[in-house]
């Protein structure tokens, strides 16, 4: 796609904002970013496309409301490619996929034409083109540029949010456990996996392999923390554990604390 800037020389525009592309483009048309309106009393966010979603959180966190988004974990990635791709949340056990907090969305269709469409949509074509917007994938129908999804109120004050680390030659050993127990939790536990290449946790300057339980658990610390209590003992000379409350700060149970990496 190309636009004019204003001395009139072509420039091109890049219809990526996240994760993938977070860069800086030679010759890009470079955006300011900017989040939105918070309506407090609708518990609805509307944010403008050309935030990522550590934009957003930053954002909640300085309206000193307490709400969070359903959004993505890793703060680089974007609303747009995100949501517009069904977007699985840190939280989604307990508040949904991130579409199902959407509630309307601002879009520039090929033909030229700025659509609002959203649940409040009445014509067939704007019902059918938000439902195709809820999973059918980034820069398929459109370019997005506002986004109202719902805000949540957390069931405690502080969530636990943690790591739980493996020696990769576990992993049989422990999945084996994890799949029985995963059944038997509250939805208010989520508990995500990754096998990979991490610092080690004594000697910093060397990599291991692990397989990384990741549990995020929306209610008090320490009833999270009991809930993994089976999932550490099990294992408990092959876990290396660490863990954080949501300000950075350490935990009970023994768990080490790190604080929490941000981007810069
Ligand atoms: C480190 C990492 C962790 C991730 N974790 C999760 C996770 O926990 N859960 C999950 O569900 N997914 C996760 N993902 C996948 C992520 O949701 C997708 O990669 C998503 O497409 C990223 O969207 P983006 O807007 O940041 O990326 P981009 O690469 O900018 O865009 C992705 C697509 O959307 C299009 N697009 C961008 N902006 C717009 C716009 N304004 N309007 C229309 N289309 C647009 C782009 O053209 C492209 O096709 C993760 C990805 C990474 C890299």
């Amino acid at each position: 796609m190309k636009f004019l800037d204003s001395s009139s020389s072509e420039v091109d525009l890049v219809n990526a904002l996240g994760a993938h592309l977070f860069k800086k483009f030679p010759d890009a048309v470079e955006f300011e970013r900017c989040v939105g309106r918070l309506d407090a009393k609708k518990e609805t966010v509307t944010a403008e496309m050309g935030v990522i979603w550590y934009d957003v959180y930053k954002f909640m966190q300085a309206t000193g409301t307490g709400l969070i988004p359903v959004g993505g974990g890793c703060p680089t990635v974007a609303p747009p490619g995100f949501m517009l791709g069904g977007g699985y949340s840190f939280v989604s056990r307990s508040y949904g996929m991130s579409i199902d907090n959407l509630l309307s969305l601002k879009i520039i269709t090929p033909d030229g034409e700025l659509r609002h469409i959203g649940l409040h949509s009445k014509a067939k074509e704007d019902i059918d083109l938000f439902w195709a917007c809820r999973g059918g994938g980034g820069g398929n129908f459109g370019i997005v540029t506002e986004m109202e999804m719902n805000v949540r109120k957390p069931f405690s004050e502080k969530m636990l949010v943690g790591q739980i680390r493996f020696p990769l030659e576990k992993a049989e050993e422990v999945l084996d456990y994890y799949n029985d127990w995963v059944e038997k939790i509250p939805d208010t536990m989520a508990v995500y996996g990754f096998m990979g290449n991490q610092k080690d946790l004594v000697d910093k300057t060397t990599n291991v392999k692990v397989l990384g339980l990741t549990p995020v658990f929306n209610g008090e610390c320490a009833e999270g923390i009991d809930l993994l209590q089976g999932q550490r003992r099990q294992h408990h000379e092959a876990a290396i554990a660490l863990a954080h409350d949501r300000d950075g700060g350490g935990v009970d149970a023994g768990l080490r604390a790190e604080p929490e990496t941000r981007p810069a």
